[in-house]
């Protein structure tokens, strides 16, 4: 059993469902949220007796628009978590948070509930390709909620951006990049946009009625990206993802360094006791499972809201190992940790692919740890295939 968890909460409300997301959210539906609190309180109870007070490291509200709910409804869901499980005192608490939907009162509010860290989706900064993207809010809100943020005292802000949009020049993406960093934020996040099936993107790509995005522009954003950033201080230490120095997401650490959360809420995710499981995707289904659930449901890590589960067996552990633990540009997979975790060496795993991949240059050896290279980062998801066929 590890030591300590990390918790996620999925909260699957949105004001306006954006044009590219295929996440598990519900625009129309916030006459819910009182519900569907009662019912993540009654997931958090369950979960949390019975184990008897896991030990916890971060926790992580993401949707969704965690923002939509009030810091009292906040407070009440954390005054949970702290009963059932033993939080640790420098535990990292983070928020998503659509830049127009805070104030500065809900911000100050948060802050006192116990939140340290938010991650804002900020996606761009030029007004026409938020119009297209159909998020609701502007530049303008963005930057308040930034400087508000940090009036309420919060000292570790991320923010995600998206580049390879349709019709994006490297000029669009590099004054949104430019404006980004000139607030100072501590972390930066930045995808490049995939055209998800059963999205409006998705519909309007396949009737021709969207430009589809260049994968040369995306790479050259990418890579301009990373060298501006890198000189402005933000280190790459995930594929995506750039921070000033001892600012990671340590919730995302958990993930990436494959090891265990407990995922609560409609379609939340978990890992935990060596099985991966997923929760009902609907609010209303998930409400009605805890509202008619009794503890003898209960078979931890899974709650009554769990519909999918599989028990990795150990080969799929070290594959998923790979996988996650690939995408740390700086730390990469130490071999020593792996064969302390496993009880087989890396090469003895994977040998035949690590040869193969390090041949064609795409993952190095740096001492104990392998890597990717920076032309693997490019093609990650080539390199990561190697690992589970
Ligand atoms: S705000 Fe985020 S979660 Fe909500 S629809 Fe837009 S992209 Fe999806």
């Amino acid at each position: 059993m590890p030591e300590t968890y990390s918790l996620y909460f999925h909260i699957p409300f949105c004001r306006h469902r954006c044009a590219y997301c295929d996440f598990n959210t519900y625009a129309g539906q916030e006459a819910s949220i009182p519900r569907y609190i009662q019912a993540l309180c009654a997931e958090i109870r369950l979960i949390g007796e019975c184990r008897g007070r896991l030990k916890v490291g971060t926790i992580f509200f993401g949707g969704g628009t965690p923002s939509l709910l009030t810091a009292a409804q906040f407070d009440e869901i954390l005054q949970k978590i702290y009963l059932y499980f033993d939080v640790d005192s420098q535990a990292e608490i983070s928020l998503e948070a659509n830049p127009g939907t805070v104030s500065p009162g809900s911000l100050t509010d948060l802050r006192a509930a116990g939140f340290n860290r938010i991650s804002y989706g900020v996606q761009s900064a030029n007004p026409e390709e938020l119009r297209m993207l159909e998020r609701i809010h502007s530049y303008r809100e963005v930057i308040d909620a930034f400087k508000w943020s940090r009036r309420a005292g919060f000292d570790n802000l991320n923010m995600d951006l998206i580049y390879g949009l349709p019709g994006q020049g490297l000029e669009s993406w590099q004054t949104t990049v430019k404006l980004v960093t000139g607030l100072g934020p501590e972390h930066i996040s930045a995808y490049a946009l995939t055209l998800e099936h059963g999205t409006p993107f998705g519909r309007w790509a396949a009737r021709g009625l969207l430009t589809i995005p260049d994968p040369d522009m995306a790479a050259t954003q990418y890579e301009w990206t990373t060298e501006l950033l890198d000189s402005l201080g933000y280190g790459l230490y995930e594929i995506s993802n750039w921070c000033q120095p001892g600012h990671e997401c340590r919730h995302n650490l958990q993930y990436w360094r494959n090891l265990e959360y407990l995922g609560l809420g409609a379609g939340a995710h978990g890992y935990a006791d060596g099985c991966r499981y997923s929760n009902v995707l609907r609010i209303k289904s998930y409400i009605d499972r805890l509202s008619n659930s009794s503890d003898d449901d209960i078979k931890f890590p899974l709650s009554p809201a769990a519909v999918n589960q599989h028990r990795n067996t150990a080969r799929e552990n070290m594959q998923e190992t790979m996988l996650t633990g690939l995408r740390l540009t700086r730390e990469g997979i130490s071999a020593t940790g792996f064969q302390n975790r496993y009880g087989t060496g890396l090469t003895s795993a994977f040998g035949k692919e690590i040869e193969k991949l390090t041949a064609v240059g795409l993952l190095e050896w740096s001492g104990d740890c392998l890597r990717l290279t920076v032309r693997g980062r490019l093609i990650g998801n080539q390199v990561f295939l190697e690992f589970v066929n």
